[in-house]
């Protein structure tokens, strides 16, 4: 027995050590054996693995328990001292073999491996299982890598009031004894178990088994939200096969709404795991709800993209995402009520800051050495980027061949691996040509262009520095002085300028209609133009366009920030997309209202917000989104505490505004915050006992203008403790705040002093989030840039740190730059 192997010390699996054992070996079976039934902090694990292989070959196994117990190659104990680093050695193969390992595992309270969670409304326990990225070996034994794929059975003992679920039907056998069996070929990285007292809506759509599940707590809320998502469910089914042209292979259809989840869901084969927070417990608006389907969406088109057909490595993790956030928000356009086009010309705007961030990387092809540095280039350019670079593919291709070779793509490599290759290869069997060079500009190329307009002419400008050819197939569309379209044309951009005529225009937007990926800009000089007849243009993409290229213009330092929140401000009164309007409110509040804004005016700029916001309020229709978005804007940067008390208790509030756990949360956030009355957060939460609750609490003590309750948020941030790792980041999302400069003038040095440090007790996920939540960016001075860098030449960063700081450091140079231009 060992217990000296820790899960910080295990290596990173290198592509070459893949490759390797992708040619030793093959797992033809895999049994996996739990036992749920312990109080304690750990549960024990037992892998019953069968592959074949060379004889005489060695390799090695993925472990990384607590403790190994026991380990057997054919029927022979392999010494426990092969386990090191998170691997067990195995030598003297034969060409069919069994191994099997029993370990004791630690459950996570970061949410890779075998999370646990007591929910604090009634002190019930829930599980799931997170194996992505490289996170199965924390709770069972296996070859972790996406191309040993293999069918699964799992046995799983567990208090018998629980409900489990996996990637295949769960049995129960007996009261607490339960089977799964998944006959499909499934990767380690997306095999999961659910189990706990969840509660469960059920449903059948088209002869397959869905089933919604949640924590107890929340069951009331799931019921309301069923008819919804089984509606967004079925239709996408429908829509995918149509779409596909091959049927969902995995059986039953799972959806489970899991606590503490670091990312927005995980496309588990059958067994889909969400962020429980799409459960409602208060009041959303439609564009919020229109949010959730793209995720649901988004997770079942993995099904086919990803789970049916696998990438050889991670370096193609790009284009399982690309995919995914494509076809979804393609299928709730196409397939639901819930159009979503807009809503990703707002996401593009994240994927544009990355794709001009020091950390830029191409969309595909980023040559990932080991497992863990593919996670690092999982961010706005795999999402974002690439869906967007898809669409101008669909542009280029047209649809049919688009969708021949992805048929063709799916029949080929079913139930196995497949490299971007494998693609190109599909779609030039289905007609496509050149895609060769096109990918390369697009996809293997990191950067943007630029398109601008002079006069009546409309030019491309290419990165010096990451030179490529990419042609833009894009509307052109001309504005008069009342924001009225006077003309429009399609033109395909490439060197040549295009001149196009349209009419007696004021402004010529290029890209009107949002299709490309590019930095658009009209001349410096039209943009009082363009803030004069924002509020006349009727084309929302147009708005959407205009707004993303003055956010874009501020982060250049090429538009004066309070110009840019002059354009809000004159936009957002008559801005008819919810989505719309909640992002240009955010980027007001978050950027223009913070770094951009000498700290002396930041408080001018969040009352102008909540004249705004009181004005929308005044005449949006009682019981609108819009009006409970303006609410909410309202409490965040209302000054007057006696204002927050009176609709802390319910008088004075709109009609068609009801308090909601959210909304009051809300309010007592703000009120603490400027009262430094730490009273009303225990008393909130004494009357709200959610693990919503909890994270809201965290928020708001963080944020409290006092020396004591910045010392204790600052500990919990920079040691370790019992608290999840959602209590963390919603403490680094309220520690620093406007307002508060010389309170915490000190913790800006302390943060590039002891952050790196946190890497001793936190991994992954919340390791980088973490660093990058608490990034003291409001502070946009030269000495902090200097604090920065400092840090950044520190030898031995982690990497989920050094992302942290580089991203974090390239918002705050643009920052500081604007300010040193602007003031
Ligand atoms: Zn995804």
């Amino acid at each position: 027995m060992r217990t000296d192997s820790t899960e910080s010390e295990s290596i990173s699996l290198l592509r070459s050590e893949a490759e390797q054992r992708a040619r030793t070996l093959d797992v033809t079976a895999m049994l996996v054996e739990l036992d749920l039934t312990g109080a304690g902090e750990t549960f024990t694990s037992t892998a019953t693995i069968r592959f074949r292989a060379e004889p005489d070959a060695a390799t090695f196994l993925d472990f990384k328990g607590r403790r190994l117990v026991s380990a057997t190659l054919n029927g022979e104990p392999v010494p426990t001292e092969r386990w090191r680093s998170g691997r067990i050695e195995l030598t003297g193969l034969r060409a069919e073999n069994t191994v099997v390992v029993t370990g004791e595992m630690a459950y996570s309270s970061d949410g890779e491996g075998l999370h646990r969670h007591v929910d604090p409304a009634d002190g019930r326990t829930y599980l799931y299982a997170m194996s992505f990225l490289d996170a199965a070996p924390r709770w069972f034994a296996c070859f972790d890598q996406p191309d040993l794929k293999a069918p699964y059975e799992f046995r799983v003992a567990a208090p018998e009031d629980w409900t489990v679920i996996g990637n295949g039907p769960a049995e129960a056998l007996e009261p607490g004894r339960w089977r799964i069996v998944q006959p499909r070929p499934l990767s380690t990285y997306f095999v999961t178990l659910v189990a706990g007292p969840y509660a469960s809506v059920l449903h059948e759509h088209d002869g397959i088994r869905l089933g919604f599940h949640v924590r107890a707590s929340l069951g009331e809320q799931l019921r309301a939200e069923a008819d919804d998502l089984i509606e967004v469910t079925a239709q996408s089914f429908d829509h995918y096969h149509r779409l596909f042209g091959v049927r969902y292979p995995f059986g039953e259809y799972h959806q489970a709404f899991v606590p503490d989840f670091n990312a927005g869901a995980m496309e588990n084969p059958g067994c889909i795991t969400i962020r429980d927070q799409l459960i409602y417990r208060s009041r959303v608006t439609t564009s919020e709800r229109a949010g959730g389907a793209g995720l649901v969406a988004h997770e079942m088109a993995h099904q086919w993209f990803g789970d049916l057909v696998t990438m050889r490595w991670w370096d193609d993790l790009w284009l399982n995402e690309s995919f995914a956030e494509y076809a979804a928000h393609r299928c709730c356009t196409e397939a639901t009520r819930y159009p979503l086009w807009i809503q990703f010309g707002v996401r593009k705007d994240w994927g544009r800051v990355a794709d001009q961030a020091p950390s830029t990387h191409p969309v595909a092809s980023n040559g990932s050495v080991d497992a863990q540095s593919a996670l690092q280039d999982f961010d706005g350019i795999s999402y974002a980027k690439g869906a967007a670079v898809l669409r101008q593919l669909v542009a280029y291709l047209g649809d049919e061949v688009f969708l021949t070779g992805l048929k063709d793509y799916f029949d080929r490599h079913a139930f196995g691996n497949a490299e971007f290759a494998d693609l190109i290869s599909a779609w030039t069997r289905a007609g496509a040509v050149e895609l060769d060079s096109w990918a390369e500009n697009w996809l293997r190329t990191a950067g943007l262009d630029t398109i601008t307009v002079a006069g009546d002419t409309v030019r491309r400008e290419v990165p010096a520095d990451r030179p490529a050819d990419r042609t833009h197939a894009i509307k052109v569309t001309g504005l008069d002085a009342a924001g009225a379209a006077v003309g429009r044309s399609r033109i395909r951009l490439a060197g040549e300028p295009v001149r196009v005529e349209l009419g007696d225009a004021a402004v010529i937007v290029p890209d009107s209609a949002d299709e490309t990926w590019a930095k658009i800009r009209f001349g410096d000089a039209a943009w009082p133009t363009v803030i004069g007849l924002i509020d006349k243009i009727a084309d929302p993409a147009a708005r959407l366009v205009i707004f993303n290229a003055a956010r874009d213009a501020v982060r250049d330092a090429e538009l004066d920030p309070a110009e840019a929140f002059r354009l809000i401000l004159a936009g957002a009164r008559t801005e008819t997309e919810d989505v719309v309007w909640q992002s240009v409110i955010a980027f007001a509040e978050t950027e223009l209202a913070g770094p951009y804004c000498p700290p002396d005016r930041q408080n001018a700029r969040s009352a102008e917000l909540n004249a705004l916001a009181r004005a929308v309020l005044a005449e949006a229709p009682a019981g609108s989104d819009r009006q409970l978005l303006a609410f909410r804007t309202a409490v965040r940067s209302e000054g007057d505490p006696a204002a927050l008390r009176q609709w802390r208790s319910g008088a004075g509030l709109p009609d068609g505004i009801a308090l909601d756990p959210d909304l009051t949360w809300q309010i007592v956030a703000r009120l603490s915050e400027l009262t430094g009355d730490a009273g009303v957060i225990e008393e909130q939460l004494a009357a709200d006992r959610s693990a919503l609750a909890e994270q809201h609490a965290a928020r708001a003590r963080a944020a409290l203008p006092l020396a004591e309750a910045k010392e204790a948020a600052w500990r919990l941030l920079t040691r370790p403790s019992a608290a999840s790792a959602y209590q963390v980041y919603a403490t680094a999302e309220g520690f620093f705040r406007p307002g508060q400069t010389d309170l915490v003038a000190d913790y800006v040095r302390r943060y590039f002093a002891e952050i790196p440090a946190t890497a001793e007790f936190r991994t992954g996920w919340a390791l980088g989030r973490t660093a990058l939540l608490a990034y003291p960016y409001l502070s946009a001075t030269e000495e902090t840039l200097a604090l920065a860098e400092q840090a950044l030449a520190a030898e031995g960063l982690a990497d989920p740190v050094r992302r942290a700081l580089v991203d974090g450091t390239d918002r705050l140079r643009r920052a500081e730059a604007a300010r040193r231009r602007f003031g």
